[in-house]
Parts: structure tokens; C-alpha cells; sequence
């Protein structure tokens, strides 16, 4: 009988237990973790600073990186040493490292392997012409322009899902490929819980909330002021500038060239002091966990983030839970105001933070509050389900869409541009996406508390001290140092002792909305 667990990756890096095959494997897999992050590099480059006469050019760069990825991942020679090097790792404990790079490179393998070559190349194909068509599309206020292509990529989505495999649920698969482990099951659970509370909230804060103002946001805001001020919060955040930088794109996002080079991008608008200054904190709560990631991870697939809602969880936790709170403008209101002089000199603190929180059902999730948002992420879950399962033809949705957005936010979008055209997301066959930003959101606020209790209560007290290093260190030792090693579900387990639940989200909510509009 086996001995199951028994070394530690120190015994053998000490040499006590030979691993040849894992490391002829991990040296094979360095060599896919180098041509991605050249792809990240070519990638923020085309959003930053590449003029537009480099699209066709990048365009090749990028189809020939994405086919070397796959070609040397999926190939024999790949299959061969992952195979040996699990049968040599056996013994190994479950938690050390080595025994977690083999299950995410049995992961990566698979998931890449199931799918047929030209299953992919059609759906990068298709999800290229679709994006244009897409962009016209919603230019031209048109969704009959783009209804043949979003019926290609449900499709197409179908046919992932059926090799990817599932129990019945297609919706499992494809959610599975961005959060390990949830099912359409599991995002309806927490969709059941949120979504009568949130109705109800929303409710009240608009027929009964007390009026909150956010015109002053809305004032002339020097650029370059705005840049210098988001980088001396990111800065006291904890964001390595050696380690990273921060640029101006139209789209904000964040990358990871690699652990010594992590990039956030940024979009200023100077009559809008909002989409800037959140907009970097929440790209620095990306970066904050791809930079703590333990060293020795680089150029290991272990490298990176475990799940997109656990990344978001990240990005959320730094934007709303510190940047939209109370100690947080309490230390850092001053500095705003002198950073735009006489620009707000007549907005009270109470009332700034009243604005920065204003809740306003929207016609579009990208400007939605932090009451609405999930509600958008509901509506488009349930979309997906019935398009996937048939039960949605295209040619209504449009249609299904209204109906969903009259029901949980009481709008009726007038054109189809500021309404089922609004997302990048469908055109480029991303299906099973949607639903990890509200994973993110709830999470965030379960790894907030769990950090608070562990640390004595005292965050909010240290971030009206603009000490942000015991909260920083907490996510390192509990979340971001880990990387890829766990899957999300345990990682949350590991973090926090419980399963994600939406409850604790629902309670910050309740509270910190309550009390902005003096409900009850
Ligand atoms: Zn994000």
C-alpha cells in the first residue's frame, strides 16, 4: 500500500527524492508561461500605445503565440512527462507545491486538450469578426446586425460545453473555465439570496432614501491632478512602482508581465472625478494580488490568480470596502481637496461621501453603485441560461432583456445600444463570465471581515490612519501569496473557515446604504 503525503517539498529540494520528470515538466511548462506573458506584453501594448495602422501585424503576433500556447501544451510530448511526473510525485503531501502544480497542470492540460483544434480556432475566428460586427452594431443602435453573430456564438458555446463536458447543465462548463468548481447551480443559490433583498433595498433608498447630491463630482478636475492624487493612495495601498506602472488606456484593465512587472491602466475624464480615481484603485486591487504572489512562483504556472472572482473579490475589497468608506475619506478628504484647489471647498465631508455613494438604478453596469450592480449581473446570467438551453431564441432577447430590467431596476432601456448591445462580453463568446463579478463582490466582503476579526476590529481605525500594511499583509498571507496552488473554493474555505455566502454581503449593504440614506 502506498504511503500517501509523507514528503515535503523541502526533503526534495534537498535531494532526497528524485523528481526528474516534474522537472524536465515544469521547465517545459516555463517555456508556455514565457510566450503568455510576451502575449500580456504585446496585449497591453495594442490597448496603450500602439498606433492604429499595427493592427493587422498584432493581430498575427497574436493568433501565432495563442497557437504556439496551445501546440506546446496539448502535445504529446507535454502529456508524456505530466503523466510520468504524477507517477514519480505520488508520496507527495497534497499541500506542498509540487503536488498543487501537478493538479493545475493536469487542469490546464485537460481543459486545453478536450477541445478540438478547430473548435478553437473557430471560436478565435468567430469572436474576431463578431467584435466588429458587434461594434457597428451597437454604434448603429442595430441588434438585427448582430443577432446571426451572437446566434454563432451561443453555438459555439454549446459545442465547448458538450466537449468540455458536464453533468446535463452546458452553463456548468463553460463557468467552470473562469471559476473552478461553480455551477450554474451554485451562482442560482447565491443569486436566490441576493436578489429579493436587493430588489427591496433598491426599493426603499428610491422612494423613501433621503436625497444624496452627486453633482459635485461632476466639477472640472485637473488631469494631471487626478493622476498624481490616485497614485499617492495606490502608493500608500502598497502598489510596487518597481514592480509595476501605471498608464492611460481607454479601457482600464490590469496585466501581469511577470512577478517583477505588473500594469495598471487608467481612463480620465476631467469633468468626472470618479471613474479615474476608482477606476485605480480598483485596477491596484488586481495588481495588489498578482504582486504578492509568492516570488518563487515566476514563470510557474502556479503564477497568478486563482479564479476571476476571487481577482475580483481583490479589486472590489480595495475599491468599495477602503476607497468608498468613511475612515478612508476621513483621512484622505483634506489631501483631495488641496489636491483640486476651490473645487470642493463647499462639499462637507458627510456630503462628498454621500455622493461617492449615491445609489441610482442605471441603464448600464459598467456606472452602476454597488446596490444595482449585482442586479445587472442577475439579468444577464439568466439571459445566457435561456439562450444556451434553447428555451431564448436571439431574435427575443432584446425583448427578454427589457422585461428583466424593468422588473429589477424599473427601466426600460430606449434603444438596444443602452441595453443588450451594452457588453463586449457576448461578442467575444465569453458565456459563463458574468457571474464572477458577483462572486467578487460577495467575497470581497467575507475576506474584509474575516481580515477585520483577525486583526482585532482595527482596520477601519488604521485606514482613518492611512495605514493600509496590516490589511495588505493579511491578503498576502491568506489569499494572493498562494496563487493559482488552491482552487477558489478552497482557498475562501481556507481564508475565511466557510463556504462563499452571500449573507454578510447582504448585512454590509443593508447598513452602509442604510445609513447613507437614513432609512430606517
Ligand atoms: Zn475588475
Amino acid at each position: 500500500m502506498a504511503v500517501v503525503g509523507v514528503y515535503s517539498t523541502a526533503q526534495i529540494k534537498k535531494g532526497q527524492i528524485a523528481l526528474t520528470s516534474l522537472n524536465d515538466l515544469k521547465s517545459r511548462l516555463h517555456d508556455n508561461v514565457v510566450l503568455g506573458s510576451v502575449d500580456s506584453l504585446i496585449g497591453w501594448d495594442q490597448q496603450c500605445y500602439m498606433p492604429t495602422g499595427g493592427a493587422s501585424g498584432r493581430a498575427e503576433q497574436m493568433a501565432l503565440l495563442s497557437r504556439l500556447k496551445h501546440e506546446w501544451l496539448t502535445a504529446p510530448e507535454t502529456e508524456r512527462l505530466l503523466t510520468a511526473a504524477e507517477r514519480e510525485s505520488v508520496d507527495l503531501s497534497p499541500h506542498s507545491d509540487d503536488a498543487a502544480y501537478l493538479r493545475v497542470a493536469r487542469r490546464d492540460f485537460e481543459l486545453a486538450t478536450k477541445v478540438p483544434t478547430e473548435l478553437v480556432s473557430e471560436i478565435a475566428s468567430t469572436s474576431a469578426l463578431a467584435h466588429e460586427e458587434w461594434v457597428k452594431a451597437r454604434a448603429n443602435n442595430d441588434f438585427a446586425h448582430f443577432a446571426p453573430w451572437l446566434e454563432k456564438n451561443v453555438d459555439l458555446a454549446r459545442r465547448l460545453a458538450d466537449y468540455l463536458g458536464h453533468g446535463g447543465e452546458r452553463y456548468d462548463a463553460l463557468v467552470d473555465q473562469y471559476e473552478q468548481g461553480a455551477t450554474a447551480d451554485s451562482v442560482r443559490k447565491v443569486f436566490e439570496t441576493l436578489k429579493p433583498e436587493l430588489v427591496s433595498l433598491v426599493r426603499a433608498i428610491t422612494e423613501r432614501g433621503k436625497a444624496v447630491d452627486a453633482s459635485p463630482l461632476r466639477r472640472d478636475f485637473d488631469e494631471s491632478a487626478q493622476l498624481a492624487f490616485g497614485e499617492g493612495v495606490i502608493r500608500k495601498f502598497g502598489f510596487d512602482f518597481t514592480r509595476g506602472r501605471q498608464d492611460r488606456a481607454v479601457h482600464p484593465f490590469c496585466t501581469t508581465i511577470s512577478h517583477g512587472d505588473v500594469r495598471i491602466t487608467t481612463r480620465f475624464e476631467r469633468n468626472f472625478l470618479s471613474p479615474a480615481l476608482f477606476g485605480t484603485m480598483h485596477e491596484t486591487g488586481h495588481a495588489l494580488y498578482e504582486q504578492g504572489v509568492k516570488a518563487e512562483f515566476d514563470g510557474n504556472i502556479l503564477f497568478g490568480g486563482t479564479s476571476l472572482g476571487i481577482h475580483e473579490s481583490q479589486s472590489r475589497l480595495w475599491e468599495n470596502l477602503v476607497g468608498r468608506s468613511m475612515p478612508f475619506w476621513e483621512r484622505f478628504y483634506p489631501d483631495l481637496l488641496s489636491a483640486f484647489p476651490g473645487v470642493l471647498d463647499d462639499v462637507a465631508l458627510p456630503d462628498f461621501y454621500r455622493a461617492i455613494n449615491k445609489v441610482e438604478p442605471t441603464l448600464i453596469r459598467v456606472e452602476a453603485d454597488e446596490v444595482t450592480y449585482n442586479l445587472h449581473i442577475l439579468l444577464r446570467f439568466e439571459i445566457e441560461i435561456e439562450l444556451l438551453e434553447g428555451r431564448l431564441s436571439v431574435k427575443d432577447a432584446p425583448e427578454a432583456w427589457n422585461a428583466k430590467m424593468q422588473e429589477y431596476l424599473g427601466l426600460t432601456p430606449p434603444t438596444n445600444s443602452a441595453g443588450i448591445l451594452q457588453d463586449v462580453h457576448w461578442s467575444g463568446g465569453m458565456i459563463g463570465y458574468f457571474p464572477t463579478y458577483t462572486i467578487g463582490n460577495v467575497v470581497s466582503v467575507q475576506l474584509y471581515e474575516k481580515a477585520n476579526e483577525d486583526l482585532g476590529g482595527n482596520i477601519p481605525d488604521q485606514i482613518r490612519a492611512g495605514e493600509f500594511g496590516p490589511l495588505l499583509q493579511w491578503l498576502r498571507t491568506n489569499i494572493h501569496g498562494y496563487g493559482r496552488k488552491y482552487p477558489p473554493k478552497e482557498l475562501l474555505q481556507q481564508a475565511t473557515g466557510r463556504g462563499i455566502d452571500a449573507q454578510p454581503y447582504l448585512a454590509y449593504l443593508r447598513n452602509k446604504f442604510g445609513s447613507v440614506y437614513e432609512l430606517d
